[in-house]
């Protein structure tokens, strides 16, 4: 089977080809700039000294210097880095951000760390990564399992090796060590936006839609949030450990709180499931591919890569798929749901409200000068309705051509002109 990079690259072709992109660029974008491997010596505290494998990705520094998150997760690898290192160059060249694209993660389970020992390996992380990060080279952020701890314990340690003030060396910090007002939320608030955008174009009401979300972490929570306090009906939502359903709508700050309650024990993870919220009220216990399968308006894959793939893909029964998680459709499901007129917000606008917060925040990290969070969720909405419109124009100006397709062929058209500007052939 195909590497997860290689399906990207294969998409990134595919689009590429459809809008015309040279092939010139297109080979440009088919590799990363640059790879960091590390190894990891973190003192555990048993005494013991344990490896992990550490990766960044520098995927391209075309517009700017590369940004993107860094993941703790078992399922780390090279291939998943690139992958999500292109996926990071096309979200910020679609909304249009002065960013190249960049990916970091450990293959670590995070949740089987102590908090000190959490700590020691991201403060060996940004050791190990001082020379290939900074904040006019590559600015890392949070990503799966971590969270604003993280990023404020690596900002602290780069100024140690450093010797100086950095504060925008990375964003998605606690608002205390120069994060931004708003960015906790951002990633959710962003897909937010776009279920709106969309449903006004398609002249909806809140109260009519039904969605099912897979994924409660911060991402898939805040967008549950913000969706039932605009009046839609949250009816499903699920993690790892299990899903829930009420067809009248689920409390989302009930089904939080059973989450972070039965987490007590440990403050970095929760180690608790939406599922223990089979017992409140009237709600069901159902699986994830029970929820993929949910008839709903509309389906949000929050989680991660692959969710939606050949073999469960005609199960999907949603009328929008909105992908809030980095590329959980595979590129045969993609087609296959196309076919069927299901329409897809593709991941590098959907999920796109982190990293324009993320260089909100290095704005205000390099002049100095914070926003307040109405500022902050302003512009937020500006940035991403510009890109929505590009895109849902775009895509109704031509034929047969997917919203996917549509964001693709206005990132990769952008970076074609900057080639240009650069001086290659085309
Ligand atoms: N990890 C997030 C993403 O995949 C945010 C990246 C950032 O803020 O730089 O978009």
């Amino acid at each position: 089977m195909n590497t997860i990079f290689e399906q990207a690259v294969a998409r990134l072709l595919a689009m590429g080809q459809l809008a015309g992109v040279a092939d010139s660029v297109l080979a440009g974008l088919s590799r990363p700039k640059a790879m960091m491997y590390a190894s990891l010596p973190v003192r555990m505290d048993d005494g013991a000294t344990q490896y992990f494998d550490a990766y960044r990705c520098h995927y391209s520094q075309m517009l700017g210097p590369s940004k993107g998150g860094i993941r703790f997760h078992p399922g780390v690898d090279d291939a998943e880095m690139r992958a999500l290192g292109l996926w990071m160059t096309i979200k910020c060249a679609l909304v249009n951000l002065p960013f190249g694209g960049a990916k970091g993660g450990v293959v670590v389970d995070p949740k089987s760390l102590s908090r000190m020992e959490l700590e020691r390996l991201s403060r060996a992380y940004m050791r190990a990564m001082a020379d290939f990060v900074g904040p006019d080279l590559d600015i890392p952020a949070p990503d799966v399992y971590t969270n604003e701890r993280i990023m404020g314990w690596m900002r602290d340690e780069y100024e140690v090796i450093k010797g100086a003030k950095f504060p925008a060396v990375i964003t998605g910090k606690p608002v205390n060590l120069g994060g931004s007002e708003g960015r906790f939320e951002a990633t959710g608030r962003g897909a937010f936006y776009c279920i709106e955008f969309l449903r006004v174009k398609e002249g909806k009401l809140p109260e009519d839609l039904r969605i099912a979300i897979q994924g409660f972490g911060n991402a898939g929570y805040h967008l549950a949030r913000l969706l039932a306090e605009a009046g839609y009906k949250v009816v499903a939502v699920s993690d790892s450990q299990g899903g829930i359903y009420c067809a009248q709508g689920l409390d989302v700050q009930l089904v939080h709180e059973r989450k972070i309650a039965t987490n007590q024990l440990h403050p970095n993870y929760p180690e608790g499931s939406v599922s223990s919220c089979e017992n409140c009220d009237s709600y069901q216990s159902i699986s994830n591919e029970d929820l993929l399968a949910m008839e709903v308006d509309i389906l949000v894959p929050a989680a991660l890569e692959n969710a939606i793939t050949k073999h469960n893909v005609e199960a999907v029964r949603a009328k929008w798929v909105v992908e809030v998680a980095n590329g959980p459709i595979s590129l045969d499901a993609d087609q296959a749901l196309f076919e069927r007129g299901i329409v897809v917000i593709p991941d590098v606008l959907a999920n796109a409200g982190g990293v324009i917060v993320s260089y909100f925040e290095w704005v205000q990290n390099r002049a100095g000068y914070p926003w307040s969070l109405l500022d902050v969720q302003s512009r937020l909405k500006e940035k991403l309705e510009a890109a929505f419109e590009e895109m849902w124009q775009f895509q109704h100006q031509k034929e047969g051509v997917s919203f996917r397709q549509a964001a693709y062929a206005k990132a990769l058209l952008h970076l074609q002109e900057v080639f240009k500007m650069k001086g290659t052939k085309e």
